[in-house]
């Protein structure tokens, strides 16, 4: 063969590779237009029988020279980039996605914004243990200025012969104190069969880490119009995260807001490791606004004041405390949780760093 050949020869691919490209392109466009019809009829992107079919066509014409084997993964890969192609187009079209929703979510509780730019911090005991436990918190906090209180009626334990909660008597005990100190509660559900009912007692429902893909329950939280803090799963991935509180929002209630607590890794140090590159990742990817609970991410009341302030430098809207009148006799989570000094100590702290005003 001689050059003038080879040269000729790799022109001709050359042209065969725009071609390609061309059709790949006008393939891609076509199957982008499938994906805008799926998604109006609420059917799956991804149509196991209709590939088989597709593939069944190309072998059946396929002449060589590539075997079959190779055919099959050649357009698999095709099949497989036309799809993500779908799915990029549909997670823009999440509603709790900042591409469908430039503005930031912003949740009002009585005079408070969540969301607005100016971050709060949600303080008060792991569990409701009795009317005078929460009674004596919420003095000490309202004292300090704190305007949200939590405190979990229904506590899912690891183990089933822990302290489980009050329940709905634990809802009661927060309904009577927070409106005594004038303070906003919330508390986590877990049983879908619950939420219309926390709605009569409490100001925000917590859906918890082990619940994050209890789907049953996200949609009951759907369903009302009771603003959500919904924590991230303990394993979970801010896109599986994303579409949990999706769960939530395309049932109607638009009043979610996302909690950063601490993801799984092999790290003992801390009870679980705080993933602060959430943070920014969730307010860029989402209109909703962002908090942390540095207690159960860290699990280590040493560090919390500088973990809260990293938080807020990376744009939290808010933060949240476990705090308890005498945390050594807590019936859960009795080592992480601060007493009125240390959380007076630690409030002090990162309201001296300036972050509470917000970012500006
Ligand atoms: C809690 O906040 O009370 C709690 C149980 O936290 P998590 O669901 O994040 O473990
Ligand atoms: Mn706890």
């Amino acid at each position: 063969m001689t050059q003038r050949n080879l040269n000729q020869l790799r022109k001709d691919l050359d042209t065969i590779n725009v071609q390609l490209l061309e059709l790949l392109s006008e393939r891609a466009r076509i199957s982008q237009e499938i994906g805008h019809v799926k998604n109006k009829q609420g059917v799956p992107k991804f149509d196991p029988v209709q590939e088989k079919n597709m593939l069944d066509v190309l072998i059946a014409n396929n002449t060589g020279p590539f075997d079959d084997k190779t055919i099959r993964h050649l357009f698999k890969q095709i099949f497989q980039a036309s799809l993500n192609l779908q799915q990029e187009e549909h997670k823009k079209h999440l509603l709790v996605s900042r591409k469908n929703q430039k503005e930031n979510t912003t949740i009002t509780l009585g005079n408070i914004t969540v969301g607005g730019g100016t971050p709060i911090i949600i303080a008060g005991p792991c569990s409701v243990e009795s009317y005078g436990q929460v009674r004596q918190a919420a003095a000490a906090l309202k004292e300090a200025g704190i305007t949200v209180m939590r405190g979990g009626a229904f506590k899912p334990r690891t183990s089933p012969y822990d302290f489980q909660g009050l329940g709905v008597e634990g809802l009661k005990i927060l309904k009577e104190v927070g409106s005594e100190f004038g303070l906003k509660t919330i508390s986590e559900i877990v049983d879908p069969s619950h939420i219309e009912l926390a709605c009569n007692y409490i100001d925000i429902i917590q859906i918890g880490a082990r619940n994050m893909q209890n789907f049953e329950l996200l949609k009951a939280a759907g369903d009302v119009r009771t603003p959500v803090l919904l924590k991230r799963g303990l394993a979970s991935t801010i896109d599986e995260f994303l579409h949990a509180a999706e769960y939530i929002v395309s049932r109607g209630n638009t009043q979610v807001m996302l909690i950063e607590r601490g993801i799984r890794t092999y790290e003992k140090a801390t009870r679980n490791t705080l993933d602060i590159s959430a943070v920014p990742i969730l307010k860029q990817e989402s209109h909703l606004p962002v908090f942390v609970d540095v207690t159960h991410s860290t699990g280590r009341k040493d560090i919390m004041a500088p973990c809260a302030k990293a938080a807020l430098a990376a744009g939290a809207d808010g933060v949240m405390v476990e705090v308890h009148p005498d945390p050594s006799t807590a019936l859960s989570d009795a080592a992480q949780q601060m007493n009125f000094e240390e959380f007076n100590r630690f409030y002090t702290e990162v309201k001296q760093s300036g972050l509470l005003h917000g970012l500006g």
